[in-house]
């Protein structure tokens, strides 16, 4: 109740508890729900900011990648009037959003041309309506993925008008399979990063360079957004690699493993990508003037809270956690500290573990930290409720000791 006065204020949730109380009033809830009727009645405001202990790095349902302090500013500023498409030295309009563009094309100087659109998926339609509609695409069926909330690619591709020409097997798919379906109705050779599942075994797939030697345009989506090979993550793949090996066009989501924005992030050959940026369609996936601002800041300072994250030294976590047990305990609380497996989650390195260091309380914490002020989300393994520190930066320690020791008391 008292978060909800901070949030709504009290006139309002007193409104909602006294419409709660005339329903338990009249048998229709009992009288123990009144409070979490109330507050459930009160209108959704603006997305609260979370503690992220679940230790999945890139989550999904907590809004991907955090900017980081440079973005979080470019943002600020640029939600006044800015000079998003316009230069002002003479005046004239000038490139949409060229500050990100720039940064984007500096950064990965394999591509010819650069163009960002709303989001990965985007970015994909974009380039099946350009590229390959009335036409077929190219694709393994090992490749064929579905990215989340029930949404898959081949649905998405098909579309477009686009016709999809599945080749190979769920775990093998050789150069000749592509071969014996590239021809005059191919628009385009489309590999795709499985990014959120990993097929082991007796598996085989085709490098970008051999599809490359097929002859027909060859677009991949990466998926994760890495601009360069990173050797904390060996087996994802970046645009530059893939621009080097011949791809006609990468395509990406700003908000994986680049830590910045939700973009869709495109770089590829000068004509390839001007066709698609002047194509119709390309109107209705323009980039909102803040995205584009962070995105410009993310990428001229890749040190984001995602690399941080990443890179989290495991002693210092477990020193962390240590730190938060000895203050918890001290306040009757019961914590321990126990060693676990963080993920990088949201679509990128999947199976890769990354060592980590979490207090662990009873299950029971669970649900009053999820709601509380600030709302603290860790994950339950084997009934208890584990809060990983990979993802809480340091400076946090304070609002995670206080948001657990309000549940304990
Ligand atoms: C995440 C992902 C997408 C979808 O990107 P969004 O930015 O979520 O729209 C498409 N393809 C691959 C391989 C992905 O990992």
């Amino acid at each position: 109740m008292a978060a909800a006065v901070g949030v709504w204020g009290r006139e309002r949730v007193k409104a909602a508890v006294v419409a709660a109380q005339q329903r338990a009033r009249v048998g229709e809830i009992a009288p123990e729900e009144v409070p979490a009727v109330a507050v459930a009645s009160l209108p959704v405001g603006v997305p609260r900011r979370v503690v992220n202990a679940t230790g999945v790095v890139l989550h999904t349902n907590l809004g991907r990648a955090a900017l980081g302090a440079p973005a979080v500013e470019a943002v600020v500023a640029a939600a006044g009037h800015t000079d998003v498409e316009l230069d002002l030295r003479t005046g004239r309009r000038a490139r949409r959003g060229r500050d990100a563009v720039e940064a984007l094309a500096a950064a990965v100087p394999a591509a010819g041309a650069v163009h960002v659109v709303n989001n990965g998926a985007a970015a994909l339609v974009l380039a099946a309506t350009a590229l390959a509609a009335g036409r077929e695409i190219v694709v393994s069926r090992g490749e064929l993925v579905e990215i989340g909330d029930g949404f898959r690619l081949p649905d998405l591709l098909v579309s477009t008008g686009a016709r999809l020409r599945e080749v190979g097997t769920t775990n093998r798919t050789s150069v000749a399979d592509y071969a014996a379906a590239v021809g005059p109705e191919t628009g385009f050779v489309l590999k795709v990063h499985p990014s959120n599942f990993v097929v082991s075994g007796f598996t085989a797939s085709v490098p970008v360079a051999e599809l490359v030697s097929l002859g027909a345009p060859v677009v991949v989506d990466i998926g994760s957004g890495l601009l360069a090979p990173d050797p904390l993550l060996p087996a994802e793949p970046d645009a530059a690699s893939a621009l080097r090996a011949g791809a006609a066009l990468v395509t990406a989501s700003g908000d994986k493993l680049l830590g910045g924005p939700q973009a869709g992030l495109l770089w590829g050959a000068v004509e390839v990508v001007e066709r698609l940026r002047r194509h119709p369609l390309a109107r209705a996936l323009r980039v909102d003037k803040l995205t584009l601002a962070a995105l410009a800041a993310t990428v001229r300072d890749p040190v984001t809270p995602t690399w941080r994250a990443l890179r989290a030294d495991a002693g210092e976590l477990r020193v962390r956690a240590v730190r938060l047990r000895d203050r918890l305990l001290a306040g009757g609380c019961p914590a321990e500290v126990v060693s676990c497996v963080s993920v990088v989650g949201g679509g990128g390195a999947p199976g890769v573990e990354l060592p980590s260091w979490a207090v662990a309380l009873p299950e029971g914490f669970a649900e009053p930290l999820r709601v509380g002020d600030p709302p603290v989300l860790g994950r339950v393994v084997r009934g208890r409720l584990l809060l990983d520190l990979r993802c809480v930066p340091g400076s946090a320690d304070e609002v995670l000791w206080a948001a657990v020791a309000r549940v304990a008391g």
